[in-house]
């Protein structure tokens, strides 16, 4: 069958290469120069399947209240006159409760585990590198306070049979031993040691050569207008340049997504949430964090990749902007000075992405009620922990195939 996948991060790249493995006659086309340049190029590094967890939660109502007024706020509310911001912001707070957290959580991880197997196979058939370590996440608190609050997330761990350490500050130091040089500002941490880090830009190049050389066609610098659609059936899309003409059509446009699907009559809840990152290159590897810390008090990930250290976190809703605000680079950098003193930050670079978010965390995957066309996308704070899953899903439903999960929760038809 011939299929053409709409976008080229790690969603649509991880896609391609299953649906060329399983026999089909594939097609990416994006409007940059090559994969991975918009959110996959610089994310946090985190490929965290037991940290997955929606951010519509309980209490985050309350918490988001003070975070708003925090110097170093992990989240910042730009409100203006945007109607899919609001319908959002209303849809993300009506899953604030107990029970829709249960349902999402469970969902995320379901996709989440299966990602951590085919992640594992991936690497086994392609041999690809990409910074990537197996040494765990370590969420650490700087509060008694969050230490204690950590205990529902030690629950749901357990009942998800997903290993767990809870550390006192010498555990966390012994886990993560340039973290003696901040000493006084830990309380404890909890570790999920069977967690992993990886440059996820590095990823997605190296998983498009070996994509390509199953045959995939890579279209870059080519900016998607239309999905065409006959009958109920998807035809193809068209581009700046002209048609492209196919059986089956995969949408993984991140955070664009939704601004498509709006022409075809498909209502997706997904919005971006702006992101920050700072690569630094490291000075001395004894300073330099293992694996992944993420700081609970402003919501930031210090992951190690290979000779650099990637500091990434914040939630900014302010719709589709990318601009780099001094403010938000302060606050990477006093997390990771704080935690890591001696990195050299000047030399870091700075970067902003959107998240594609959607109000429950879960992804949007599967078929739609146009025939032919499917959706792999909405994967917001951890879409490359999700990818390799949702890829293998999508190729299986692509192919007529039942996914070895669970998906009647996870398509689009969930927001009826
Ligand atoms: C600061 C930050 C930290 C993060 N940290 C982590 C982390 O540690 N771990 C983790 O798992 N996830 C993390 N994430 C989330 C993760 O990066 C995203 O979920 C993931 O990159 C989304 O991938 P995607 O392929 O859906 O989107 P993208 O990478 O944005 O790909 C979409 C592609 O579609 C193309 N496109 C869009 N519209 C058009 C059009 N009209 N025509 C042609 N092409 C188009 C774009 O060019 C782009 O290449 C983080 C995100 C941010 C912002």
């Amino acid at each position: 069958m011939k299929v053409t996948i709409l976008g080229a991060g790690v969603i649509g790249v991880t896609t391609a290469y299953q649906l060329a493995k399983a026999g089909h006659q594939v097609t990416v086309v994006d409007r940059q120069a090559g994969p991975a340049l918009e959110t996959s190029f610089a994310n946090a590094g985190e490929v965290s399947f037991g940290y997955c967890s929606p951010w519509a939660a309980p209490g985050i109502p309350q918490k988001a209240l003070k975070w708003l007024f925090m110097k170093h706020a992990p989240l910042i509310l730009r409100p203006k006159v945007d109607a899919a911001m609001l319908s959002w912001l209303v849809k993300m707070l009506s899953n604030c409760t107990s029970e829709r957290y249960a349902v999402n959580k469970s969902r995320m991880l379901r996709l989440a585990d299966y990602s951590r197997i085919a992640l594992a196979d991936l690497r086994t058939e392609t041999g690809i590198a990409y910074d990537e370590r197996m040494q765990g996440t370590l969420q650490l608190f700087r509060t008694q306070q969050q230490l204690d609050a950590s205990a529902k997330d030690v629950k749901a761990l357990a009942a998800d049979g997903i290993p767990y350490e809870v550390l006192d500050r010498d555990g966390c130091i012994r886990v993560e031993p340039a973290l003696s040089r901040a000493r006084d500002k830990i309380v404890g941490g909890l570790l999920t040691p069977k967690d992993e880090t990886g440059d996820c830009f590095k990823f997605t190049n190296a998983l498009a050569a070996k994509a390509a050389e199953l045959g995939v066609q890579f279209i870059y610098g080519r900016t998607i207008k239309d999905l065409q659609v006959e009958g109920g059936q998807i035809r193809g899309i068209l581009t700046d340049q002209g048609p492209i003409t196919s059986d089956a059509v995969v949408v993984a446009l991140g955070s664009y997504s939704p601004l498509l699907l709006k022409q075809v009559g498909i209502g997706l809840p997904v919005y971006p949430v702006k992101g920050y990152s700072l690569t630094i290159p490291i000075v001395d590897p004894a300073l330099a964090p293992e694996s992944t810390v993420m700081d609970e008090t402003y919501k930031i990930a210090i992951t190690r990749l290979g000779d650099r250290i990637r500091v990434g976190g914040m939630a900014e809703i302010s719709g589709y902007t990318n601009d780099l605000g001094l403010a938000r680079r302060n606050t990477l950098e006093h997390s990771v000075m704080d935690l890591f003193p001696g990195g050299d930050v000047s030399r870091a670079a700075f970067w902003s992405g959107l998240r594609p978010m959607t109000p429950d965390g879960t992804p949007v995957i599967g078929a739609t009620k146009i025939r032919g066309l499917f959706l792999n996308t909405g994967h917001g704070t951890l879409g490359w922990t999700m990818s390799c899953g949702s890829a293998r899903v999508v190729s299986d439903l692509v192919s007529g195939r039942k996914a070895d999960i669970d998906t009647a929760d996870l398509s689009v038809a969930r927001y009826g």
